[in-house]
């Protein structure tokens, strides 16, 4: 193996200024890795024998972002550079902080801290020296993921290790080392400990990753599934003959992996779209088979519960339920305009391509046979069709939100309306009226039926 590597031109520059003051500076982590996975790394992470407080010195721009464990992020000729001081850890008596920090002066040192092999190989700057002490390059040329040392300690230390390797796992398409999967289980009690936050991070990772079921299975075989999402492992041996081949878990997981990759909240509602099954599981003599009678809201209702456990926003959560609640739409070339326009009302315009991008996943899931990926043609056609529809009825001048009424609350209340809850009634009035005849968006017919139904109103 060589033991050089040329570096980034912008990290020989950034690395002149550490080493015109006697400091040494190396690349660290995934951007090193990256390197011999013959990707282009996004962000750089350096580590040096400078302390926190002298890189600050040394450049204009530069953010304590994690300063606690070390580590400042500079702007650099518009990158951003992580560098942390050289770490040298003792004790982690609560499987989440070491107990102490302190920092070291060997490279070395700061690789043996690191979590995986693949992860603790640093490159000298600006010669590119490459120190290796671990066999990381080796385990990148096998496909290993393999702890630093003792997985049993090292994952016993940080319970975010566990998560971690799943998750390179199925962001790499690599095979954990077998001693190391046989670790995670003993060391469930560490993971148990970690906060929500970083357990949230690594759960988006996983789900943006190339297949995430390699991980969320590798998870669901280690426990960790149980400690994270008890609700999804619930999934497992669910059987719903008559409508899928797989148990609700695998049908679900089929469903994630098929979903747009990239796009969080799509690949969220994949994932927890039936998560409400098991809850709503019933026999029916008459059909002689399961049903499963409103779990799209049932699933909406345990994803929320989730996400808020996982602590994330308001915002995501709320979009990813609604997905979810609305997948079981049922489209049909019969439809008349007016039902064309409810359901894009109750789907929210904006959200229909994220809805129609789960379905396809929901489908793919459905009817792809082992390994292929069928496209589930008639529903795509009738997608298709009703995105058209959509589309037609956006162009013309019906509305679809409250925005595009040809009245304002202002014109309301010029033909004497007052603000508040009736005006308030009265405006889903003249909603849903055009809705039903998009003929009547217009100022002077509006006003005339907020009119009549305000005076309705004030004679009741
Ligand atoms: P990505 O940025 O894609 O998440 P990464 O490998 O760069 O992957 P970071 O979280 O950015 O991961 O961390 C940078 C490096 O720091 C890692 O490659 C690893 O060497 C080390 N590291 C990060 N988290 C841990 C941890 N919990 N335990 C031990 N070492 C860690
Ligand atoms: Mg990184």
């Amino acid at each position: 193996m060589k033991d050089n590597m040329r570096p980034p031109a912008v990290l020989r520059e950034f690395s002149e200024f550490f080493t015109r003051k006697g400091f040494s500076v190396y690349m660290v982590g995934g951007a090193v890795r990256d390197f011999f996975l013959h990707k282009t790394a996004e962000d750089w992470d350096v580590a040096t024998n400078a302390s926190p407080e002298q890189v600050t010195s040394l450049f204009r721009k530069v953010i304590p972002t994690g300063i606690e464990h070390g580590t400042v992020t500079v702007f650099f000729k518009g990158k951003k550079i992580e560098c942390t001081t050289f770490r040298r850890e003792e004790g982690y008596s609560d499987s989440r902080h070491p107990d102490k920090i302190d920092f070291s002066d060997s490279i070395e040192e700061d690789l043996s801290r690191r979590d995986f092999t693949m992860n603790a190989i640093a490159v000298r700057l600006p010669d590119g020296k490459i120190i290796d002490p671990f066999g990381g390059r080796q385990a990148i040329k096998d496909k290993i993921i393999k702890t630093v040392g003792n997985p049993e300690e090292r994952f016993s230390e940080d319970g975010l290790r566990p998560l971690r390797c799943v998750r390179f796992a199925s962001q790499t398409g690599f095979t954990v080392d077998k001693d190391t999967l046989e670790s995670i289980p003993r060391c469930i009690s560490s993971t148990s400990k970690v906060s929500r936050e970083r357990i949230r991070d690594e759960f988006i990772k996983i789900l943006l990753s190339p297949k995430p079921s390699t991980a969320l299975l590798l998870m669901e075989r280690t426990g960790l599934l149980e400690l994270i999402l008890p609700e999804a492992a619930a999934c497992r041996g669910v059987e719903q003959l008559g409508f899928h081949k797989d148990d609700v878990l695998d049908h679900m997981l089929k469903a994630c992996d098929f979903a747009d990759s990239g796009n969080f909240n799509v690949r969220a509602a994949a994932f927890f779209h039936d998560i409400g099954k098991p809850e709503c599981r019933e026999w029916s003599r008459e059909k002689e088979r399961y049903t499963f009678y409103n779990h799209e809201k049932k699933s909406a209702v345990i994803t929320e519960e989730i996400m808020r456990r996982l602590r994330f926003p308001q915002k995501t959560i709320k979009a990813v339920c609604h997905l979810i609640g609305m997948h079981m739409f049922h489209y049909e070339p019969s439809w008349s305009d007016a039902a064309v326009r409810r359901f894009a009302v109750k789907a929210g315009v904006e959200n229909i391509p994220d809805l129609f991008r789960l379905r396809i996943a929901d489908s793919a899931a459905t009817f792809a046979g082992p390994g292929q990926n069928i496209p589930p043609a008639a529903e795509n056609m009738l997608l298709d069709e009703l995105g058209k529809r959509i589309e037609k009825e956006i162009e013309s001048k019906s509305a679809l939100t409250v925005k595009d009424l040809a009245v304002t609350g202002n014109d309301l209340m010029a033909a004497g309306i007052p603000a508040g809850p009736v005006m308030g009634q009265i405006i889903r009035e003249l909603f849903s009226t055009v809705i039903s005849d998009p003929a009547n968006n217009e100022k002077e017919k509006l006003l005339k039926i907020a009119e009549a139904f305000h005076r309705k109103l004030s004679a009741k």
